[in-house]
């Protein structure tokens, strides 16, 4: 079917573009939304997603205008507070306070909201107690303020945004790649696309680019993040390949954010190039902060303990990808085994196994065996017996006198059967892109708005930099995805009626 006019048109279907579609219609337009991936690819990133969702909630209230509990919840578990000021606390730590203070605010301000009309569309949330929580003298106890998960992950959240579109009546015409955009007297006008085979021109009153970041651009990926990082692995879709960037800059749009930044983390060693749909995100490796990891030198490298992984997590697979060869083996003992997050569990795994740290070291593919067994050595001695280990709060169980300390939550390794599971880095998404302002739209090199043009989701820049609190991403998308869909839809109506 081809569709040769629209008031709105969204580039993309993943979580950013269909709350622009979902918005966009219900500020009065007929959205019509074009996405490159056939429909057995659909989602984008988002199809691939564990769901962890952060935003502000300050009592019990809060938590259940997103979230329904059952009675036995409301008694047994104390989901704490996330506080406006922590979540700006938390972003500006994490960005090394570069993050666009207009955008977090309109992140953090509307994060909740965001949900809660998300809901309404007929998306689910459910407590993520795995990870985020541990019961304490019977009763569950939430760290980390990321309590709440989109029910089913990935693949739920994208069937309830494609059903809630279809119920809205959006259009959705797949195989279809936008590759540039079309202006009028400086205004955005159209897009052209590549249809079947066909490159032709859509009219549009207003465009909502929200067609992710460039990780899954080889080219881009090593102009932009440096040498080697074509060939890091991409965790998720493989269509994200920065064209509504490019097509954006094409016509002005202004550069933001941390170009030579992504959020990357430690993801299995023998993982396919992009995401599989049925393993999903379980080849990322998240339980380092019980490890230590070492690398080709058998040396340690980082500080494993550093915070709790909602907080380490996106900056490490660098850290990873800048070790010789570009890998790191997570190494284990008995004494943590039960400790571990499922996708250490999964079949698809690089994984080996040792009754002996001598037998383990020669198993290490690729390290150094008398360096690791040294490495091991030193830090056994160094771990400060005299602090309990306490998974569920900083502890401070940390190391004396090592060049690279650990934190928290160091143990011994010393307890068979030992086990070690190889990483590389896995790009997620990347952190430059566009600049928007608070209405979703997008501004021109000159500081001034390109009328027509709004952008959301992996592909604005501004709010990421070097690292990035969990659960983010996904109301980041729906925040600014909304926002940008209801003013494209204010902006075809104005357009409508003065076309001048
Ligand atoms: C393995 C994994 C786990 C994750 N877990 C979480 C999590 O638990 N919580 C969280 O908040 N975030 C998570 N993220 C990040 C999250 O996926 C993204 O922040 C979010 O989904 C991005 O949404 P988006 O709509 O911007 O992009 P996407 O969902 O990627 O959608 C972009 C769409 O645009 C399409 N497209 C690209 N170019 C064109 C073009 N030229 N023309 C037409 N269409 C085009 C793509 O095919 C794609 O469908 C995870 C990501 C991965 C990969």
């Amino acid at each position: 079917m081809k569709v040769e006019k629209a008031d709105v048109v969204i580039i993309g279907a993943g979580n950013a573009a269909l709350c622009a579609a979902l918005a966009a219609k219900d500020a009065g337009a007929n959205p019509v939304v074009l996405e490159t991936a056939p429909q057995s690819e659909r989602g984008g990133n988002t199809f691939f997603v564990a769901g962890s969702s952060r935003w502000v909630y300050n009592d019990i209230d809060d938590i259940q205008q997103v979230m329904d509990l059952t009675e036995e919840e409301l008694r047994t578990v104390d989901f704490g507070t996330y506080t406006r000021e922590d979540y700006l606390e938390d972003m500006g730590r994490l960005t090394q306070y570069r993050c666009d203070p207009d955008l977090t605010e309109t992140l953090v301000d509307n994060s909740r909201e965001a949900l809660v009309w998300m809901k309404s569309k007929g998306v689910k949330f459910a407590p993520m107690y795995k990870g985020q929580s541990q019961k304490i003298d019977g009763r569950i106890k939430f760290f980390g303020g990321q309590i709440c998960m989109f029910w089913g992950g990935g693949p739920e959240l994208t069937a309830a945004l494609f059903n809630a579109a279809e119920a809205h009546d959006i259009p959705i015409h797949y195989e279809t790649t936008a590759v540039s955009l079309v202006t009028k007297g400086g205004a955005v006008s159209g897009v052209v696309v590549e249809q079947g085979g066909e490159t032709r021109e859509i009219q549009a009153d207003a465009v909502v680019l929200a067609s992710g970041g460039f990780q899954s651009n080889a080219e881009m990926r090593t102009r932009y993040l440096g040498p080697g990082y074509d060939l890091a692995k991409v965790r998720g879709t493989q269509h994200n390949n920065g064209g509504g960037i490019t097509m954006a800059l094409d016509i002005g749009a202004m550069p933001w954010g941390h170009w030579s930044g992504a959020h990357a983390v430690g993801w299995d060693m023998n993982a396919p190039p992009f995401g599989d749909r049925v393993v999903g995100d379980g080849f990322q490796k998240h339980s380092y902060i019980f490890s230590i990891m070492v690398n080709a030198n058998g040396e340690r490298f980082v500080d494993e303990g550093a915070d709790f992984r909602n907080f380490t997590y996106a900056k490490y697979g660098h850290v990873v990808q800048q070790q010789p060869g570009m890998f790191a083996w997570q190494v284990f003992d008995a004494k943590v085994d039960e400790l571990l997050r499922d996708e250490y569990r999964i079949r698809q795994v690089t994984k080996v196994t040792a009754d002996s740290l001598e037998e383990l070291a020669a198993k290490l593919d690729g390290v150094d065996a008398d360096g690791f067994l040294r490495t091991v050595h030193e830090y056994n001695a160094a771990v400060r017996q005299d602090v309990p280990f306490n998974p569920v709060i900083k502890d401070g169980r940390g190391t004396d006198g090592l060049a690279v300390a650990k934190s928290n939550w160091a143990n011994t390794i010393d307890t068979p059967p030992f086990q070690a599971y190889a990483v590389t880095c896995g790009l997620t998404f990347t952190f430059g892109g566009v600049r928007i302002d608070t209405d979703g739209g997008v501004i021109h090199r000159t500081g001034k708005r390109i009328p027509g043009l709004y952008a959301a989701g992996e592909m604005i820049g501004g709010l990421f930099y070097f690292n990035y609190p969990s659960g983010s991403g996904l109301v980041a998308g729906a925040v600014f995805g909304r926002i940008a869909g209801a003013n494209a839809a204010r902006h075809a109506d104005n357009r409508r009626a003065d076309p001048t």
